[in-house]
């Protein structure tokens, strides 16, 4: 630094990194110039707080004061001004920190620019522009400031154009507090504009727990234009509820703050709110919404988070901050340890986030866990409106899967509607003596599972079936191949083992049944060949004809029907058509000579795909086999 060594005015260069820092924020921000008065709002923000903080000492510091932000703009001047009545900076103060960039980290920032433009410009994202960030909008900027503990006269005047040197002088200052005035760029008039102003602090510095106040505005029919008047008003909610102790907080004031905060009608169903403290600090608000948002299910839905630092805007729909199967989430996080212009990027990268998102995800979990075992109905609510989302969960984060699990909900042979109310943990205490393994069956509806040929030896034998129907389901069952030591077993596969069940008096009767229907099997399976891999004699039909059934790891119909509609061209093998041969239907075909034998033996396999949720390649060729015999 050069000082120019006369008493009252100096004049200083700023340090090299400032005036690099200088360039690259004007040109590299500078689609993003609205963050200047955040940036001030926050400064000026941190000044009260250390001002109350210096109070604790000496309590007449805050006598008869209430602190606040004042913003101002003058039309004719060309300036806005942010003023607090904060701290205040005195002379070696302004020149230390309104001149270098004394944060750790930066030397290393610096090392890192490469001269390229796009590059540098995300890198910024990693440090406090800060108060220098007025120069996007300003080619003068002065800031007239008086510490709390220095004479009227003693207060300072910093001034700058932003770009080699600064001045600093003496002048005088009625109250402690400081001024920061910006002499806008002839190009920056849009600002001078009472309604943008609060519109930014709105989106910004709404949360900041101090009042920031500005002159209220009217019409003046005589001179036809806006009139700014001598009243101030407040203009920030000024209510960073998630600040406050929790023990402080109504649930009317939590339930208030998530309606005007998210523009939801309903109340939230519940919500979880932490401060956490240590190495990383953070806060979490998060609210679980009663009702979905239209948009939910496109998977590339954002998050319905809001980042602040510090009680700061940062950004929306940041996600980073939880999971994509949590995505229904509405909520604030505070991280304090972050810089206020943090870039998207650089969230990805921090592993500050990632302790927050983990942490968040086990704060969600257990709020759900807590509704799933004490308010029954709510958690039904929530499992109808978002379970769904929540399945995707067990694909995605392996270590939060057992949980998850345990949250889940399905429909079962056990319930009299097809209502999604049956957990895992309510099925594994229901299971049989000699029940190794949990059975579902997935359709396309409900109705279909519940009608699945596949199910009847379970209902005679009285063994519960889970019935699933939603589109992720066969999806998430690839990563859910137990619970609690128990395998979870589709009952439309072929390795099904049901000998358990079977007495020996049925095991005798199978036994005797498949070899009397050896030559009749040969036969279909002959008609069959190009259709199906095998035709056997089930085991797990009672009232219908036939099944069908697919290898341990071959897609059901059902699920190549999902990939097709989703314009893949799934791997495709073979079905093996499970029959009934004491079926009258078998039985009759029977009688039959060639030609209806191989009709029917078609109706049979295509009733079978159908009820498997496969479609047919040939629907008239079903429907022209079924008329004959309707004729006949
Ligand atoms: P940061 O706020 O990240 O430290 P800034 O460049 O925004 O960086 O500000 C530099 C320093 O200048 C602050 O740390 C603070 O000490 C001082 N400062 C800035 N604005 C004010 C203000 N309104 N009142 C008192 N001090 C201020």
């Amino acid at each position: 630094m050069t000082k120019n060594n006369n008493l009252a005015k100096e004049t200083i260069s700023f340090q090299t990194e400032v005036k690099q820092l200088l360039h690259l924020m004007i040109h590299s921000l500078y689609s993003n110039k609205e963050i200047f008065l955040r940036e001030l709002i926050s400064n000026a923000s941190d000044a009260c707080d250390k001002l109350r903080f210096e109070s604790i000492e000496n309590s007449s510091l805050l006598n008869n004061k209430d602190l606040s932000i004042i913003i101002t703009y003058s039309k004719e001047k060309g300036t806005i001004t942010i003023s607090d009545n904060g701290i205040g900076l005195n002379r070696e103060e302004a020149i230390e920190n309104l001149g270098t960039i004394a944060r750790s980290g930066t030397k290393d920032f610096f090392s890192k620019l490469t001269g390229d433009k796009q590059k540098d410009s995300n890198l910024i994202g990693q440090f406090g522009v800060g108060f220098y960030s007025a120069f996007i909008v300003a080619d003068q900027v002065s800031v007239i400031s008086r510490k709390f503990n220095v004479e009227e006269n003693q207060a300072i005047c910093w001034e700058s154009n932003g770009e080699g040197e600064f001045s600093i002088n003496y002048t005088n200052k009625k109250s402690s507090g400081t001024d920061v005035i910006l002499h806008l760029k002839a190009d920056e008039n849009e600002f001078l504009n009472g309604w943008k102003i609060r519109d930014i602090v709105r989106r910004f510095s709404n949360h900041i727990s101090l009042p920031i106040k500005m002159f209220k505005e009217e019409w003046n029919e005589e001179k036809k234009e806006q009139i700014i008047t001598d009243q101030l008003e407040i203009i920030n909610i000024a209510n960073a509820l998630w600040a406050r102790n929790k023990t402080d907080i109504t649930n009317e004031q939590y339930i208030d703050f998530y309606k005007t905060t998210f523009n939801d009608f309903n109340d939230p169903l519940a919500w979880t709110h932490n401060h956490v403290e240590g190495n990383h600090e953070y806060t979490q608000l998060l609210f679980i919404p009663k009702k979905s948002q239209f948009d939910l299910w496109e998977r590339d839905h954002k998050s319905n988070l809001k980042l602040y630092v510090k009680k700061v805007f940062i950004m929306d729909d940041s996600d980073q901050l939880l999971p994509n199967f949590l995505r229904f989430v509405k909520g604030i996080i505070d991280a304090s340890d972050l810089p206020l212009n943090i870039s998207r990027e650089i969230l990805q990268e921090s592993r500050y986030i990632k302790i927050i998102k983990d942490s968040s995800t086990k704060r969600v979990i257990s709020l759900l866990e807590d509704i799933a075992n004490n308010k029954h109905e709510d958690y039904l609510l929530f499992w109808n409106e978002f379970g769904q989302i929540l399945k995707e969960g067990i694909g995605e984060d392996f270590n939060n899967k057992l949980r998850l699990s345990k949250l889940l909900r399905f429909a079962s042979t056990n319930s009299q509607d097809n209502s999604q109310k049956v957990s895992l943990i309510d099925y594994v205490s229901r299971m049989k003596e000699n029940q190794n393994d949990i059975y579902y069956i997935t359709a396309d509806s409900y109705e279909a599972a519940i009608n699945s040929p596949h199910i009847e030896i379970f209902r005679k034998k009285n063994i519960e079936v889970l019935l699933l129907s939603d589109r992720i389901d066969e999806w998430m069952l690839s990563y859910l191949q137990d619970f609690q030591e128990k395998k979870l077993i589709s009952i439309a596969k072929s390795d099904l083992d049901l000998s358990n069940f079977i007495d020996e008096k049925d095991k005798v009767e199978q036994k005797e049944l498949i070899d009397s229907s050896k030559e009749f099997i040969k036969n279909i399976k002959e008609v069959l060949s190009d259709k199906v891999k095998d035709v056997l004699v089930s085991n797990r039909l009672v009232d219908s004809p036939a099944c069908i059934v697919v290898g341990k790891n071959d897609l059901s119909p059902h699920m190549i029907q999902i990939l097709k509609n989703a314009g893949q061209n799934p791997n495709f093998t073979k079905p093996i058509l499970e029959v009934n041969p004491k079926h009258p239907i078998l039985e009759y075909m029977k009688t039959l000579g060639d030609n209806e034998f191989k009709e029917m033996a078609n109706i049979i396999f295509d009733q079978s795909l159908l009820l498997a949720g496969g479609q047919l390649p040939d629907f008239s060729e079903f429907i022209k086999n079924i008329n004959h015999f309707i004729v006949k």
